[in-house]
């Protein structure tokens, strides 16, 4: 699914791919096995840490703790992603960058765009702990060569219902070439030229390349 990512990813936390930016897969379809959650109207997305893996020493994952260390002590993708955002937080280092694809629906990926690592918190959470990460949506897709702005232009994300609404209409296919891969939610008027709401009506497909050229049309 992720030919832009250089790798197919089965992970959903892949930190700091290439050393420039991380990679996360979210759902926010009702049944997904964590709870990430959009907030701030649509500026913020609290993405969830996730479990041990299932295993003859963990027979349900949902009852232990998401673990910050692997037996030998190195960190796991939780612990990598919470010092980077404790580090955010602590102003010590620049947020890290994280891409994000959002499922659809089974073996249905669209590209939800970049995000900013900024800080993140250990909850309890139905008799146990699990991490919650604080993601800020920004626009475009940034210069992954230098750190990333301190003050970022800021986005909102499209609703899930919207999305699939919009799917359906296009027909899974970039409105521009009709490519079914790399997709990628457009709104036509951008959160920074003024566009303040999403409906069906003002958001399309396109792929990431149409989608790359128009960003660059707009900036
Ligand atoms: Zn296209």
């Amino acid at each position: 699914m992720c030919v832009r990512e250089g790798t197919s990813l089965q992970a959903g936390m892949n930190f700091g791919l290439g050393g420039t930016h991380s990679v996360i897969l979210l759902s926010l379809r009702p049944n997904a096995p964590y709870h990430d959650q959009i907030e701030d109207s649509g500026f913020t997305l609290i993405y969830e840490g996730h479990d041990h893996p299932k295993g003859k020493d963990c027979l349900n994952p949902k009852t232990v703790d998401q673990p910050e260390f692997y037996p030998s002590g190195a960190l796991t993708q939780n612990g990598k992603f919470y010092k980077a955002s404790q580090a955010a937080k602590l102003e010590k280092l620049p947020p890290e960058r994280v891409r994000a694809y959002e499922k659809m629906r089974p073996g249905i990926w669209s590209y939800n765009g970049m995000f900013h690592l900024v800080d993140s918190q250990r909850v309890h959470s139905e008799g146990r702990m699990v991490f919650k990460f604080r993601l800020e949506a920004v626009a475009g897709e940034e210069d992954l060569t230098i750190p990333a702005p301190i003050a970022p232009v800021r986005r909102r994300i499209i609703p899930t219902a919207i999305k699939l609404a919009v799917w359906k209409r296009d027909g899974g296919r970039c409105v521009q070439c009709g490519a079914t891969d790399e997709l990628h939610f457009d709104h036509d008027l951008p959160w920074s030229k003024g566009g303040t709401s999403f409906s069906v009506d003002n958001v399309q497909l396109l792929c990431m390349r149409h989608n790359i050229q128009k960003s660059a049309h707009i900036v």
